[in-house]
Parts: C-alpha cells; structure tokens; sequence
C-alpha cells in the first residue's frame, strides 16, 4: 500500500563533533549545504560540542540549510528549550526544527532529574523568571513528560496570547511565565520516540512528524554514544516492517485526535557504506542504496531522511548519486499536505485557506502559526487577521490578489506597517503583505534614477542612497515603510526643498484588482499613474517605485525645546518664521499634555539642507525666537544618520485615534483653536509640520494629492475618538485639504477633504475603470463611479 503523505522529499545529515578540531563540524555542516543537503543536525554528547551552540554556529555560517535541534529529552526544561529554538530560529531566518525525544533507549521509566539540577536549569535559561519551573521528584514515564514539554513549547511561543503561561503538569510545571518570543516561523516538532505505541501515538497527537530510529542500537550508536567513527559499519537501516507498523499506528492514532494523518511528517535516521558490490542493506553500490530506501518512500510514507556520517566521500557519494535517484524515482509530489490540527483550529470563517495559492503557502501566516504574533498587528493599531500573505515577487502579488478577491473578507496592503490609519491590519480578513519586497537599488546614476521596492523603510533609503551623495525626500521617521507613504503623499525634512515624495516619482509598477502587473508613468498608463502619486492604495499595490532621486549630504539637525505657554503666539510666530523661511530649512513642532504645576512646552525638530555652521545658525534663529528657548541640541549629521532606526516586528493593541488637516496659514483663529484643543487634554500629541515651498510650486491638478496650497499639515493624537473628533470637527473650517496619511476618522467627508473636486470625479472615473469592483478599499476607499 502507498502511504506516500506528498511531503516534499528531503536529504539531511547527522554529524558529530570533538573538542580537538570545534570547527570541522560547522565545515561539514557549509559542505553539506553545498552539496544541495535539505537539513543538519548534530550529535550532542558529553564527548562533543554542546548541541546549541554548534548548531547556532552552523547558523551563522550557512544560509539555506534547516538547523534540525535537539533531540531534547523529557526532562529538558521546555521553557528554557522553546526560548533556544525561537531565539536561533530568529536569528537564522526560520530554518530551525527541534526534536523531542525519549528514544529507544529511554522506554520504560526515566529516572528524573534532579530539582534542583532542573531549577539551575531554568534560571541560566532567562534573566526574567520562568515563574517556577518544577519537577516532580518520582519515576515516571518519558512520553507523559514529552507530552507535557510539547505543550510548554508551544505555549512559550504563542506570543500573541497576552496572558502570562501557566501549565501544571505532572512533570512540567510553570507558573506564569512570560510567552516568546515568537519563533520566525512555525518550527516543526519531531518526536524521536522509538516505536513504542505510546510514543507514536503521542507523536500522532500533539507533533508534527515522527522521527524513526532503526533500533535501541542505533539510537545508542547514532545519538547517545560518543561520535561514531566516519563510515560507520554496520550500517543502519530503516526497516520497512517497523515503518509500516508504525505508521498504522500514527495514522489511527491521528485519526482518534482529529487530525487528518497525512499532517504527520516520517522522517528517519540512517547510515551505510558505499561499496562495489552488495553486502547488506545500506552496504552496497547507490543503485543499491535507492533500491533500498525507495519503497520506505514509496511505501512508508518517508519524507526525510538524515544521513548519520561526517566522512566526506559518503556524505558526496549520498548527495550527487542516491538523492537525486531518489527524487527523480519518486517523481512530482502533487496536492498539498493538510495544516496541522492546531493550525487549523485557529483558522477563521469565510476564508478558503485550501485554496491559499502554492507558491505563497509557504510564506503564508495564520492565526495558529508561531510567526502570527509578528504579522497581526501594526505600528499602531491591533489586530488579528485570518491570514497574512507574504508574497515575495510581483508575480505571487499577483496570485494573492487573484485569491484574496475571491475571499469574502475585508483586504489590507500592508507594506512597512506604520500606516496611521492602521487599515493595513484587520479582524479576521486577509492582508497582502508586500514586506519581502524590499530591494533598493540605482538604475542609472546620471539621471540619479533610483528602484525602490514598497517594503524597504526609509532609512534602508537613506542608507542606500547617501554613499552616491543622494537622498530622497520622505518623511520624518525611518521606520515607515515606502508603500503607504508614495503611494499618498510624503511630507519630509526636504519637502519645502524638494517637495513632496510623489513628486520626485518617475514611474511604478503595480499589480490590479485582476491580478495584472502593469507600469505606469508619464507615458504608459499616464491617468493611473497620476492616480497612484495621492490615492495610489485605491489602485493596486505597487510592487516597484521609480524616483529620481536628489542631492543628499549633511544636514543641520535641531532639537529645540522651548516654553508654549502662549501656545497660540508661539504657534502663529512658528508659522510664519516657517513661510519665510528659505527653502533649504524644514521644521515640524509637537505639543504634548502640559504635566501638572509645570508649563506648556513644544518640540521643535528642524532640519536645515547644509553641512555650514553659519548656515544652519543663521537659519534656526528666527524659529529659535518663537518662543522662550528652554533646551537645545544642534548637530551636523549625514541625512541617512537621522533616519537611522533599527526595524523590529509590531505589537500595538487598540485603536489609533487622531485627527488631521492641511492648513495654508497658521492663522490668529486656527492657532487659537489648537491651544484650545492642547489645553482641553483631548489630545496628548499634536504635531504641526512645515510644508509648502517646492511641494506648493506642483499645481492642484498635477497629481490626485490635491492638497498644495497647504503651508502647514497638522494632526492630533487623542486618547477617546468622540471628544478628538467634538474639538477636531469645530476646527474644520481652518482647513484647506487632508493628508490622508495622518487621519484615522472613517467618515465620508475625509475623501472630500482630500480629494475636492475635480479630482475626485476623476478618480472616481478611474477607479471604475482600474477597480470597478472595489477590490482595493482598506484605506480612504475611493468608490468606483456609477456607469
Ligand atoms: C512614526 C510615524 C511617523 C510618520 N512620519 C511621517 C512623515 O514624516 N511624513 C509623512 O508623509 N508621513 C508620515 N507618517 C505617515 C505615513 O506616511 C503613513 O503611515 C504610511 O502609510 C506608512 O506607510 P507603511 O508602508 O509603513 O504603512 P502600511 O501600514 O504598510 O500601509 C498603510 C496603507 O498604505 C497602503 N499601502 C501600503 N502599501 C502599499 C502598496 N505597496 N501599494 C499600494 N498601497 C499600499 C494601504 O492602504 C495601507 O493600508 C508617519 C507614520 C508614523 C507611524
């Protein structure tokens, strides 16, 4: 019978190591990448080099290869063993598996380890408590304990559940300890277990496949005695019977727990000789070796198969003649294998995840995969979506629009994750997350014409650009991510000098609502790319942006604090410092809560285009006179310097609330209105930035980003939406557009604001024609104009 489960085939090695030469283990582990080996794993005896740290090694010095860890026994402290493997798994970009094991040798009863041997254990494991870790001090059976260790495990790495774990097992106990970090990816538990029933049926039941060892003998040879001589003899060899039997019992087993058993991965251990003529099973010329483990393929559902040897002729010999005789017998895997149980438990209603298309399964997150507690959210709002899709070309941004329309679920774009509005997240819908597209790149240093994809962040711009000179204007903070900001706007140090970002946009490639991939510039698709450079997010997602980028090189960087007592004074002398202000000088200010018995006080940020001292000076004087100067720093910096933020996944809960508008003047009755707006304590950050100059030389028309009148853009964080909006709403009419980048009120009137008319119609038009299905409607959704 086939029991062949359609798992990808894949070839591994099991190496040992010694403390005379540490570093040839990590040798053979780079050789065996090279040679096109799957999976690495090490041999962790008390002889050799501690597994982890060999394994982190190897890590860091291969790139494809899957870091197989472990096996970890019973009593291993789980807490201690999920932080290893997320940590590495982090690090390595997702390629570590971990084993668990009480392998043959282990059956029966296990004598535990001792508390306080286990307590040490936990506290080198963590700065902060894994709130009493405990062990109970009586004979128990292995498998109880691996089971209670796979639900530690897995409850360390749910990151997105905000409660603290606590389990209390018979053998694991753990009182509070805080969760994560979340694996890279969903690291796939292998249960070394012998085939005991009661091991198979736990693998069945709570891991992810079952690691198969030939005999207690070879367990003994291969994983618990000192490293085997290279090319050991005999050789071990899977047998088919034990396979078979087996697996009866894992798909039964799986079966009783509702899993569907071709979840359930076999992978084995095995080592032979290459030699001229057959000896026995595994001894013998490659023809014999494929002959031999074919059927276990075929037949016993194998999937993975670790080559116990560190003689390099043998572990050549396996890779360039048995695997790829493997694989070509074997043939095309078709279908798909089944999500695991857990997985599929956290699955949401309405989205069809058997019909996620192939190619963005792998890179796919859903609710029940480790990697969720990463995608869910964003910047700043909270989120919990049924499926995050990761497409890493234009091509699979293709395929996940085509599926996504299908979905009968909300849709996000989500490309840095620092969208304001928070839209790029959702509860329950599907997000394309273009994050893997991220490349910076020159196309033609004369023209200064620079490629940058949408999931880059602006300081991974500004770093890429500043070695040629070059620097391109964005907005103020180096996280946000290049999609969401050019696609609707960009107002940045530079804007009264160079204008906004959309502005210096030469051309973009997008993929439609049907799917298709199309560039738009000038020339070509010349309405849509009018279209993409302020409602660009209505249109498609952008997979590339072409920008001529501009003169970059050091600037002058100000921080002044100064006291805003007389907030609407210093908000009118601010303002019009600003609108004289030469052209070369970009300023924003923020005013936060004033804390009891102290004053009112403003951040000014300044940015002055110049490396020259006198310059810069001579530029902050008057905005330095808009207020009494409480504290300052000046400095000259690299621009790429005061973009540089280090990037890390997003966590935020709730809802963001702010309000924003475009104003031309900070007139006498708008400055007014803000401080009343800063002293009602219904905002707890209001920001005003500096706009105007080369952004306002654009006409109205140019572009959908209708705003270029504006001198000023100014916004409000508040904490409760009813009391921002009560104040905000009154404030209206000082207002001359929206810049949709800062809002986050879901009204209709916010598009009106943004887009007057005649460019709403025009956009309108456009998107029946681009989107007449309104595909693409997570943010500031643009209705298709009626036929
Ligand atoms: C700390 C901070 C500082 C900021 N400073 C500035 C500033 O100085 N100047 C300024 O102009 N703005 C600024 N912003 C606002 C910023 O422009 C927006 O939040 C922007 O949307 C973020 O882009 P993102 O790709 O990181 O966001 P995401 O959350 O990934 O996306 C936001 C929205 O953009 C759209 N979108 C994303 N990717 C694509 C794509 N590839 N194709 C089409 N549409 C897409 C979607 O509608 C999505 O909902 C700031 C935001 C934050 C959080």
């Amino acid at each position: 019978m086939t029991v062949d489960h359609g798992h990808p085939l894949r070839f591994g090695v099991l190496l040992t190591s010694d403390g005379a030469r540490p570093e040839a283990a990590v040798e053979r582990a780079r050789l065996s990448e090279e040679l096109g080996y799957d999976v690495v794993s090490f041999v962790d005896t008390p002889g050799g080099l501690d597994g982890w740290t060999l394994l982190s090694w190897a890590a860091a010095r291969t790139s494809r290869i899957r870091l197989l860890a472990g096996p970890a026994g019973p009593f291993a402290n789980p807490a201690v063993v999920a932080r290893a493997a997320a940590a590495l798994d982090l690090l390595s970009d997702g390629r570590v598996e971990l084993a668990l094991g009480a392998p043959f040798t282990s059956v029966g009863s296990i004598e535990p380890v001792p508390d306080a041997a286990l307590a040490s254990a936990a506290s080198a494991g963590r700065a902060e408590p894994v709130a009493a870790y405990e062990a109970l001090a009586e004979p128990v059976a292995a498998y109880e304990a691996l089971g209670e260790a796979i639900d530690v495990i897995r409850g360390i790495w749910a990151a997105h559940v905000r409660s603290p774990l606590h389990f209390d097992g018979r053998h694991h106990r753990v009182a509070g300890a805080e969760r994560g970090p979340a694996p890279a990816h969903n690291i796939p538990l292998w249960l070394a277990a012998g085939t005991h029933p009661d091991a198979l049926r736990l693998a069945a039941a709570k891991a992810d496949g079952w690691l198969h060892t030939a005999s207690a003998e070879a367990d003994a040879r291969l994983l618990t005695a000192p490293a085997p001589a290279p090319a050991p003899a005999p050789a071990i060899a899977p047998s088919g019977g034990d396979l078979a039997a087996g697996g009866a019992v894992i798909d039964e087993a799986a079966t009783a727990a509702g899993r569907d058993p071709r979840e359930l991965h076999r992978l084995t251990y095995l080592t032979g000789r290459f030699t001229a003529t057959a000896e026995g099973p595994l001894t013998g010329p490659p023809e014999q070796w494929v002959a031999d483990l074919l059927p276990l393929i075929r037949n016993d559902g194998l999937s993975t198969l670790l080559l116990a040897t560190d003689d390099e002729e043998t572990l050549r010999r396996f890779a360039t003649e048995v695997a790829p005789a493997l694989r070509a017998a074997r043939g095309e895997v078709t279908g798909r294998t089944p999500a695991s149980l857990f997985v599929r438990r956290h699955r949401r209603e309405g989205i069809d995840y058997d019909a996620i298309p192939a190619a963005l399964t792998g890179s796919a997150v859903e609710p029940g995969d480790a990697a969720f507690a990463r995608v869910r959210s964003t910047y700043l709002r909270g989120g919990s979506p049924g499926l995050v899709l990761r497409p890493g070309t234009p091509d699979e941004v293709g395929q996940a629009v085509r599926y996504a329309r299908t979905q009968p679920v909300k849709l996000s774009i989500r490309s840095g994750g620092h969208g304001i509005s928070g839209r790029s997240t959702s509860n329950g819908g599907i997000v394309i997350d273009v994050s893997r597209l991220n490349g910076v790149e020159v196309l033609d240093k004369a023209t200064r014409r620079v490629r940058v994809q949408p999931g880059a962040r602006w300081s991974d711009v500004a770093a890429a650009l500043s070695p040629h000179g070059w620097a391109l204007t964005s907005g103020d903070y180096g996280g946000v991510g290049v999609g969401g900001l050019a696609t609707a706007g960009g107002i940045g140090w530079f804007v009264r000098e160079q204008g906004l970002t959309i502005d210096r946009l030469r051309a973009v490639d997008l993929v439609l609502a049907d799917g298709s991939l199309v560039r738009a510039d000038a020339e070509e698709n010349a309405e849509l790319f009018w279209a993409v450079r302020g409602a660009g997010a209505n249109f498609g997602i952008v997979t590339a942006f072409e920008f001529e980028a501009h003169e970059g090189g050091e600037v002058g960087f100000a921080q002044l604090v100064v006291d805003a007592t007389d907030t609407a004074g210093f908000l009118q002398r601010w303002g019009a410092a600003m609108e004289a202000a030469p052209r070369d000088l970009t300023s924003s200010l923020i005013i936060g809560r004033a804390r009891p018995g102290q004053p009112i006080v403003a951040q000014i940020m300044a940015v002055v285009h110049s490396g020259d001292a006198e310059t810069i000076i001579n530029r902050l004087q008057p905005i330095a006179a808009t207020a009494p100067l409480l504290d300052h720093s000046i400095q000259v910096l690299p621009y790429e310097a005061i973009m540089h933020v280090p990037h890390g996944p997003h966590d935020a809960q709730g809802e963001p609330v702010t309000r924003a508008g475009l104003a031309d003047h900070l007139t006498p009755e708008l400055a007014a209105a803000a401080a009343r707006l800063v002293a009602s304590g219904h905002t707890y950050f209001f920001q005003v930035r500096a706009a105007g100059g080369a952004a306002s030389d654009v006409p109205p028309d140019a572009t959908a980003y209708a705003g270029r009148s504006a001198n000023f853009s100014l916004v409000a964080f508040g904490p409760a939406r009813r009391a921002l909006d009560e104040q905000w709403d009154a404030m209206l009419h000082h207002f001359s557009g929206q810049y949709i980048n800062f809002e986050t009120d879901l009204r209709p009137e916010r598009i009106q604001e943004a887009y007057p008319e005649p460019t709403l119609r025009r956009l309108r038009a456009l998107k029946r024609r681009y989107d007449p299905a309104n595909v693409f409607r997570d943010n500031f959704n643009i209705t298709p104009s009626d036929p």
